[in-house]
């Protein structure tokens, strides 16, 4: 038997409890993962809260990421004692993910864990901040370089948008944070951001063109915040778009695009190929501050990820949690 947060939608409702299961139950797969650590990302959120019908089996053990050691494995690349790390793929929405102590699970879903990083610190970054790298890559596949100018991240204090800030100030960018929460501009100074702005100020409807101001941006906010930074981007200026915090609409117009020739590039971590996985964790494993990683971490036990995940959907939860499933 293990421990793990279950999911279940019948006649009696949508509800997510933590509950021991049989490893006999779990789903097929050629790889067996001891997990130690798992996380909580928005999506984790809506899945455990039912926000959003991102689960589409039932029941189901949420947990869209994971670290742990292998147990058993029918796949060539992976032995027994071997460390692994597990993002997306629909693990967590259709086949059971990582917010329990044991999972099954396809070998090709897998990437070794980096050498740079614990267990812990990998799902300290998680899915969030995979994401992040995916963005910082996107922009640079766009030709973005730090002498371009001001670069905008949206849900700043957020985990997404955490280790975007980290990142993209360490490589030398002037970074603008947008935040709902004042009060914490001081730990997103912390993290390398130039200047706060309120994220009001991109939220409401716009004009389909304002001023010039920002080279680039990584928006995890989507709806009007997402229009605003389109119309605010400097000639060929690029946003990399990942994120719906604050809805899945896109009220924007095409005079950006072109009349500026700005680009919106859209990024996928769920179905992300492998060899873009493993760039993006060997440019965290350069490019993310460790000192920093423990700035953006609170660490909780499997019990507490339920209560935080409306925590979590309603904005009040600062940076990463990681969840250590053994406690
Ligand atoms: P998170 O930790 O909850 O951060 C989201 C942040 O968005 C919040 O901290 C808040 O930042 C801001 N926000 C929340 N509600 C808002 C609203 N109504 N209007 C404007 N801003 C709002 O979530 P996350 O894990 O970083 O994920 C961020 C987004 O990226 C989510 O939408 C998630 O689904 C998406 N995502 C997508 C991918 C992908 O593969 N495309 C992967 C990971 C995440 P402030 O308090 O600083 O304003």
């Amino acid at each position: 038997m293990f421990k793990a947060i279950r999911i279940d939608k019948d006649e009696a409702g949508y509800r997510a409890a933590l509950t021991e299961l049989d490893e006999g139950a779990l789903p097929e797969g050629d790889v067996m993962v001891d997990v130690a650590y798992s996380t909580l990302n928005y999506k984790d959120g809506l899945a455990i809260t039912g926000t959003n019908p991102v689960v589409r089996r039932f029941p189901m053990v949420p947990g869209i990421d994971l670290a742990g050691t292998v147990t058993h494995s029918g796949h060539p690349e992976y032995q027994r004692g071997d460390q692994v790390v597990l993002n997306g793929w629909g693990v967590g929405e259709v086949h059971w993910g990582g917010l329990a102590q044991k999972a099954r699970l396809k070998g090709d879903w897998l990437v070794p864990l980096p050498a740079a990083f614990s267990p812990r610190q990998a799902m300290a970054i998680g899915t969030a901040g995979y994401t992040a790298m995916l963005c910082v890559l996107v922009l640079e596949r766009h030709g973005v370089t730090p002498g371009w100018g001001e670069v905008l991240v949206t849900g700043a204090a957020g985990g997404v948008g955490s280790v975007a800030v980290a990142v993209l100030a360490r490589l030398g960018y002037t970074v603008v944070a947008s935040t709902g929460r004042p009060a914490e501009a001081d730990y997103l100074k912390k993290l390398g951001a130039s200047a706060i702005i309120d994220r009001a100020e991109l939220s409401a409807p716009g004009k389909p063109l304002g001023k010039e101001r920002w080279a680039a941006a990584v928006d995890t906010v989507g709806s009007h915040t997402l229009a605003n930074v389109c119309a605010s981007l400097r000639y060929r200026g690029v946003v990399a778009a990942c994120g719906l915090a604050q809805g899945m609409d896109l009220p924007a117009s095409v005079a950006p695009f072109i009349l500026r020739g700005v680009t919106l590039a859209g990024v996928d971590s769920v179905m992300c190929p492998r060899p873009d996985r493993l760039q993006a964790w060997e440019r965290l494993a350069r490019d993310l501050d460790p000192a920093l990683l423990e700035v953006m971490t609170r660490e909780v036990g499997l019990s507490e990820a339920i209560p935080l995940a409306g925590e979590l959907l309603a904005g009040r939860v600062r940076g990463r949690l990681v969840v250590d499933v053994n406690r």
